[in-house]
């Protein structure tokens, strides 16, 4: 097992045999997913036209039939019972006003006479597969391919009249060795009313759950459709030796896409490791030669506009001089485990150089955030510890903030925040609101504050839904005896409205910017109080 994960740690600490890797997976990923949606189409089409074949049949039928049933009407309705010429002219006069009629006969006794003279008679060889109270319908008259024979008969009384085959084969277009079946007596029999004859049922599993269902064998399609009538249904039979090659036909295109893809995304995820790698080389650098910053957003008591401390926010001030964000740097650094030296940095920072800041004001505060890692084990408070002593500096003016996303293992949390509770530390949850941080883990959690997040400050006034989310998590907080410091607070009228609704501290560039520890010493050395005049940005 430990060999086994040691052979994987090997491949993902190699960029070219893990973006193989991914090149692999999702070449697989990619051929299997297209031959199953190729596949699922390629059912689709073949339900599609499987159906629409045995629509246009039906309707087809009901046409013939409707006609066949006004010829033998017409027929019994004369007073002709006997084969002379008044007979014979009437039977020629059906068949010909009638498109879909092919002969018209009377057969009385031994006497028999058709429209189509002395040529032929028809003569049902089988009692009909339909005996209604009118009429009887004979299904297959022939098996005959041919397109002129008698297909469908229908007779009422003494007279008979048919359609020939090639008036139901123009509207179906059956694949070789396919066949329709009309299926009478509650499935029990199975007529060919085109193509051979099937062996009937014709699958074990047969009939199929549904009423209308496909049925596919490994060398047949069987489609069963429901028809308006409770007395017959319509089966259609097809062969499927067509469909492999139209899959292979498919494959070829599906292939070298799929390769060509899987290439592109290998190539995609090499970049991305080389380029975080390079990143994170480049910060471990950055840590080395001091190109990262603190800056100090500070937090004002929102009914007095006293500065009570500040956020300590990290900067990564680049030998060029540009700025790149720590919404950059930060989550690559949770990632690589370099989090704990930048959180390291920070406090060393934040006591250097605000040190004698703190001891000449005890009051004031500073806030230092913590990353998941950090919280997961009980190593920060022993390193605040031996920083704090060294400068001479309390507890009670580090405070930690916490993201509702390093709660993940709350019970180690809780744990560990408690720890640092116990030797006076402040404990804020920061962005409350955007994790899953419930009330029922509020609870639990060993805290002194919660930080409202900017996007619920931003919707304060707004008819936005979450509008309402910043009084909901204040009288929660409230309740629960916590305080509340809301975040990102960019003009009056929001630090107004959470004033009223008794928020008491925020942090926002109404008031501040993050401020360089010079700024930032002079604010709270000049007096600490804002009225409506923001304090300059970094130089
Ligand atoms: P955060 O902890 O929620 O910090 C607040 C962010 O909102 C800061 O961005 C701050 O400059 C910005 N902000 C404050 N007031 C306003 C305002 O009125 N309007 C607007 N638009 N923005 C405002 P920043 O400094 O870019 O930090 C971004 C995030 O990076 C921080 O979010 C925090 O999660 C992380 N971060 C920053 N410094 C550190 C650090 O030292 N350690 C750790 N673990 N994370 C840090
Ligand atoms: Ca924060
Ligand atoms: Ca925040």
């Amino acid at each position: 097992m430990s060999a086994f994960l040691a052979g994987l740690r090997q491949i993902f600490h190699r960029p070219w045999l893990l973006a193989a890797f991914a090149a692999l997976a999702s070449a697989i990923l990619l051929l299997t997913g297209s031959v199953g949606v190729a596949l699922q189409q390629m059912k689709e089409s073949e339900t599609a036209q499987m159906n629409a074949q045995g629509e246009r049949f039906l309707e087809r039928l009901e046409q013939v039939f409707g006609q066949l049933r006004e010829g033998v009407d017409q027929l019994q309705a004369l007073p002709l019972r006997g084969c002379d010429p008044a007979m014979q002219e009437a039977l020629q006069q059906v068949s010909m006003n009638s498109r879909f009629i092919y002969e018209a006969a009377f057969v009385g006794g031994s006497v028999a006479c058709s429209s189509r003279g002395g040529e032929r008679a028809l003569e049902p060889l089988r009692p009909p597969d339909i005996r209604g109270p009118t009429y009887s319908y004979w299904l297959n008259t022939t098996t005959e391919p041919d397109e002129n024979l008698a297909a469908l008969m229908l007779g009422r009384g003494q007279f008979l009249v048919s359609t020939s085959r090639g008036h139901l084969t123009d509207v179906v277009d059956l694949p070789p060795g396919g066949s329709l079946l009309v299926v009478l007596d509650h499935g029990t029999r199975a007529i060919p009313v085109l193509g051979p004859a099937q062996p009937w049922p014709p699958a074990a599993n047969w009939p199929p759950p549904s009423a209308k269902d496909l049925l596919e064998l490994s060398d047949r399609l069987i489609y069963r459709m429901p028809t308006k009538s409770p007395d017959y249904q319509l089966v259609l039979i097809a062969p499927r030796a067509s469909l492999p090659l139209k899959m292979n036909g498919l494959l070829w295109l599906l292939f070298p896409g799929s390769v060509l893809v899987a290439i592109c995304i290998g190539w995609l995820v090499l970049q991305l490791i080389l380029q975080r790698r390079s990143m994170s080389s480049e910060l471990q650098n950055a840590l080395k030669r001091g190109e990262l910053q603190v800056l100090y957003q500070p937090i004002f008591e929102l009914d007095s506009r006293i500065c009570v401390g500040a956020e300590a926010l990290v900067r990564w001030r680049r030998p060029d001089g540009t700025l790149t964000s720590p919404d950059l740097f930060i989550p690559l650094a949770e990632n690589t485990g370099q989090i704990r030296q930048i959180t390291d940095f920070v406090l060393q920072r934040v006591l250097e150089q605000l040190g004698h800041l703190l001891r000449a004001n005890r009051q004031l505060y500073i806030s230092v955030n913590l990353a998941a890692c950090d919280v997961m084990v009980p190593r920060i408070g022993p390193v605040a510890a031996r920083l704090l002593a060294y400068h001479r500096v309390p507890a009670s003016q580090i405070a930690f903030e916490v993201t509702e996303r390093g709660l993940i293992d709350v019970v180690v949390a809780r744990d560990n925040l408690q720890a640092l509770r116990a030797v006076g530390h402040q404990v804020l949850i920061d962005d409350f609101g955007t994790g899953y941080c419930s009330l029922a883990y509020l609870q639990t959690l060993p805290v002194d504050c919660l930080k409202i997040d900017k996007a619920f400050i931003d919707a304060l006034g707004h008819d936005a839904a979450s509008s309402g989310v910043a009084p909901h998590i204040i009288r929660m907080a409230h309740d629960l005896h916590l305080r509340v410091i809301a975040e990102g607070i960019e003009c009056e009228d929001q630090a107004e409205l959470l004033n009223s609704e008794g928020v008491n501290y925020g942090q926002g560039w109404l008031f501040a910017h993050p401020l360089s520890a010079r700024q930032f010493v002079e604010l709270i050395t000049r007096g600490r109080r804002v009225r409506s005049r923001r304090i300059d940005d970094e130089p």
